[in-house]
C-alpha cells in the first residue's frame, strides 16, 4: 500500500470507502464538490484538496465515486478536473455506476495522457461501504487490476476482474436487471397473496427458503409487505441505472421486456414524487394498477 491515494466524491458510498482506505493505512487526499463533506475525513487524517486537479497532482491512485456519466466526465475533464493535474502512470479507479460505452471512451482519453483506468462499480449499499464488505466488479487491464487489488480489498470483500474496459460497468448492469426483475416478481406475488386473502407475512415466510428465495424477497419483499418505504437504494438512482441498462441493450440490439416494463412503472412513481423512496416501492405501482393495497385485509384464521 505504498501509493498516494486520492478520493473524489464523498457521498453515501464514497465517505465509507474513503474512511476504510484511511483505516487500511493509506495516505489519502480527498475532494468533494460540497466542501463541508470533507470535514469528517480531514478530522480522521485525510488531506483536503481545493480541486480535482490539485488532488491529482498529489495522488498516483485516484478513486472516483460520483453520481452519473456526465459527473464522471466533469470530475475528469473539466478545467479543474483530474486530467489537468494528473501524472503519467497514475491509475483512475471509477466506482460510480455509469455507461459502459462512455467508460471505454474516457479510458481512451486518459490513456492518451499516459494514465490508466479501471471501472470498478460497487454493490452492497451504504452498509457495505461503511463495513468494507462491498462487491466490486472490475473492468480494465489485468496488470492494473493487480495494482489496484490491495486498495479495492480495503473497501470490498468480493473483488472480481470481469474483463476489459467497460466490462465492470456491464456486469453492474446485469446486477440491476436481476434486481428489478426480482422486485417486479416479488411485487406481483404480494398483490396475488393479498387478493387471495392470504396472510402475506406467512406466505413470504413459507416460500423464502425454497426455490423462489432471494435477497430481494427476504429483505425488500419483507420491507414492502410492512409498508416500510425507507430506501436502501432510491427509485431515482434505480432509474438512472435502468436508463444505462436500456441504452446498452439498445446498442446490443437486444429486447429486455421486463426491464423496460420496470423502467415505465418506476417512471409512474417518479411522476407521483416518490423518487426518494426505496426501489421496493415498485409495489405501489402495481397497487395503483390493481386497486389492491397489500396489508389492507385482516389475516384470516387458520
Ligand atoms: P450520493 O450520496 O448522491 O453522492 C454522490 C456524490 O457525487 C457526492 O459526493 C456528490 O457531491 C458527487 N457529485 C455528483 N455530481 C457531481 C459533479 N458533477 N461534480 C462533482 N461531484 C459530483 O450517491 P451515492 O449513493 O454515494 O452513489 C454514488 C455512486 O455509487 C452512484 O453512481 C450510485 O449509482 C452508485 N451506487 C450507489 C449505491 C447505494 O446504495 N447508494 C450502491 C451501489 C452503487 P456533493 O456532495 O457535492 O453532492
Amino acid at each position: 500500500m505504498n501509493e498516494s491515494v486520492g478520493f473524489v466524491g464523498l457521498g453515501i458510498m464514497g465517505r465509507g470507502m474513503a474512511r476504510n482506505l484511511l483505516r487500511a493505512g493509506c495516505a489519502l487526499t480527498v475532494w468533494n464538490r460540497t466542501a463541508s463533506r470533507m470535514d469528517p475525513l480531514v478530522a480522521a487524517s485525510a488531506v483536503a484538496a481545493s480541486s480535482c486537479a490539485e488532488l491529482a497532482t498529489k495522488s498516483t491512485v485516484i478513486f472516483l465515486c460520483v453520481s452519473d456519466t456526465l459527473d464522471v466526465e466533469q470530475v475528469l475533464f473539466s478545467d479543474e478536473g483530474v486530467a489537468t493535474g494528473v501524472q503519467p502512470g497514475a491509475l483512475v479507479i471509477d466506482c460510480s455506476t455509469i455507461s459502459p460505452a462512455a467508460t471505454r471512451d474516457m479510458s481512451d482519453r486518459l490513456a492518451a495522457l499516459g494514465v490508466e483506468m479501471l471501472d470498478a462499480p460497487i454493490s452492497g449499499g451504504s452498509e457495505g461501504a461503511a463495513r468494507g464488505t462491498l462487491s466490486i466488479m472490475v473492468g480494465g487491464k489485468a496488470s492494473q487490476f493487480e495494482r489496484a487489488l490491495p486498495y479495492l480489498r480495503a473497501v470490498g470483500q468480493t473483488v472480481t476482474h470481469v474483463g476489459g474496459h467497460g466490462a465492470g460497468q456491464s456486469v453492474k448492469l446485469v446486477n440491476q436487471i436481476l434486481v428489478v426483475g426480482t422486485m417486479l416478481a416479488v411485487s406481483e406475488a404480494l398483490i396475488f397473496a393479498e387478493a387471495g386473502g392470504l396472510d402475506v407475512a406467512k406466505a413470504l415466510a413459507a416460500v423464502e427458503q425454497g426455490a423462489a428465495g432471494s435477497w430481494m424477497l427476504s429483505n425488500r419483499g419483507t420491507q414492502a409487505a410492512k409498508r416500510d418505504w425507507r430506501p436502501g437504494f432510491t427509485i431515482d438512482l434505480q432509474q438512472k441505472d435502468l436508463r444505462l441498462v436500456l441504452e446498452a441493450a439498445d446498442q446490443f440490439g437486444v429486447p429486455l421486456p421486463s426491464t423496460h416494463l420496470c423502467f415505465q412503472l418506476y417512471r409512474t412513481l417518479q411522476a407521483r414524487n416518490l423518487g426518494h423512496e426505496g426501489n421496493h416501492a415498485l409495489l405501489k405501482a402495481l397497487e395503483h394498477l390493481s386497486g389492491i393495497t397489500v396489508g389492507s385485509r385482516a389475516s384470516s384464521d387458520p
